[in-house]
């Protein structure tokens, strides 16, 4: 009998365990993961003054941290330097390593499927495809058995990125958060991090109301094509559910975290941080009481913005505009990293598009 299985050896796994046993080290972890193979994709976070140092806390080093980002669409293009903070650009096969690696004497660990888990009065059943586990509690960052979000008028941010390496010198200094292309009945996007002069991880993201990635692949062929490529480095591919109804959930023994436990930020579907603050904030909780809160505010914004989204997709675009040309950037960053204080949080309001914004709480 272990005190805790987790489901998943992935992201907010890892950041839960590296803090929790620090203060537990105790207790008979048993992780449970169906790959050995680690997937290879790119994550980023804000981070500067304010905000959990991941380094410091996990040991993880970014690739890349930008000081400057940009903003556009066809008509304007803005471009901030964003000092003291930093938008950091992670490779998550190598922050998975790096935290396993720092844990691997405190946990047990078997690669296998989970494939069905039962909770009882005084213990949780897991099966996996192999063999049978009990345990006192479980966590799990994957959807075996819960909640479907069930809402009806929920968007899916879906994207495919290609990181490239690219004959000509270009400049590797800014983050291109957002350039919006267009479309009527989505809102696209592409974001570009350049790592270097010679290669850039390109990104075609859309915030539609059904996933089409045909049509997205075929947007993403297109913008890939203004650049001069040498090589294809390698490619990711992703869907985050967008919905404020697609919220934590546990029971009295099972505990759901990660992107399917809700801790993405709905309107953005950023989670790293989100989930290494978590971690970090309940490494002393018991399990029994372990919950993930959404701070209200945020969330009601949150809502506000994801209804102007999915009914004026096409106008969505001069929202995030607005947002960032007309606002202090160290309040936008704040308001995106989750620790907004009261202050950002007005001003942002009193800048944001009215009729759009009205429109979008009364539908
Ligand atoms: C391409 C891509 C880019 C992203 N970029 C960002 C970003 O820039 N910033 C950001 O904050 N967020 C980003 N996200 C969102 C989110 O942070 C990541 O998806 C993150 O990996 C989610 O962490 P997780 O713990 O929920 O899931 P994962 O990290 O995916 O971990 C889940 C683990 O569970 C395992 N598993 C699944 N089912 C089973 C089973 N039945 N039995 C055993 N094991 C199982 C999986 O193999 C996996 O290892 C991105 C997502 C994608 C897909």
């Amino acid at each position: 009998m272990y005190d805790l299985i987790i489901i998943g050896r992935g992201l907010s796994s890892l950041l839960f365990l590296k803090q929790y046993l620090d203060m537990h080290s105790d207790l008979k972890v048993l992780i449970i993961e169906k790959s050995k193979k680690i997937e290879s994709k790119y994550i980023s976070s804000w981070q500067g003054p304010g905000l959990l140092d991941l380094t410091k806390e996990y040991g993880i080093q970014a690739d890349k941290a930008y000081k400057k980002i940009s903003i556009s669409n066809e008509n304007i293009a803005i471009k901030k330097n964003i000092l003291p903070y930093s938008y950091n650009t992670y490779d998550y096969k190598h922050v998975i390593e790096t935290i396993f690696s720092s844990l691997k004497d405190s946990v047990e660990i078997i690669y296998d499927q989970v494939v069905s888990i039962k909770e009882m009065y005084n213990e949780v059943n897991v099966k996996t495809k192999k063999y049978k586990f009990q345990s006192q509690y479980l966590i799990s960052s994957t959807s075996i058995d819960q909640q479907s979000v069930n809402n009806k008028k929920m968007l899916f941010q879906y994207f495919v990125g290609t990181k490239i390496q690219i004959k000509d010198n270009h400049k590797h200094d800014t983050c291109q958060l957002m350039h919006f292309l267009q479309s009527n009945n989505e809102v696209l996007f592409n974001y570009n991090l350049p790592f270097d002069q010679k290669s850039v991880l390109i990104e075609t993201t859309a915030f539609g109301k059904k996933v089409h990635f045909e049509n997205l692949e075929k947007i993403h062929k297109k913008s890939l094509a203004v650049f001069n490529i040498a090589k294809i480095i390698k490619r990711e591919k992703g869907i985050i559910p967008m919905s404020v109804n697609h919220k934590f959930h546990r029971t009295a023994r099972i505990i759901n975290i990660g992107l399917d436990g809700g801790f993405a930020r709905p309107s953005s579907g950023y989670m790293l941080l989100r989930a290494a603050q978590w971690s970090k904030i309940n490494k002393n909780t018991n399990l029994k009481d372990l919950v993930f809160k959404e701070k209200k505010l945020i969330n009601f914004l949150d809502k506000i913005f994801l209804k102007a989204c999915y009914y004026y997709p096409d106008l969505a675009n001069s929202i995030f505009i607005k947002l960032f040309n007309s606002n202090d950037i160290a309040s936008v960053i704040r308001f995106l990293a989750d620790i907004p204080t009261l202050y950002d949080i007005v001003k942002i309001l009193i800048n944001t598009p009215k009729k759009i914004m009205i429109n979008a709480l009364i539908k």
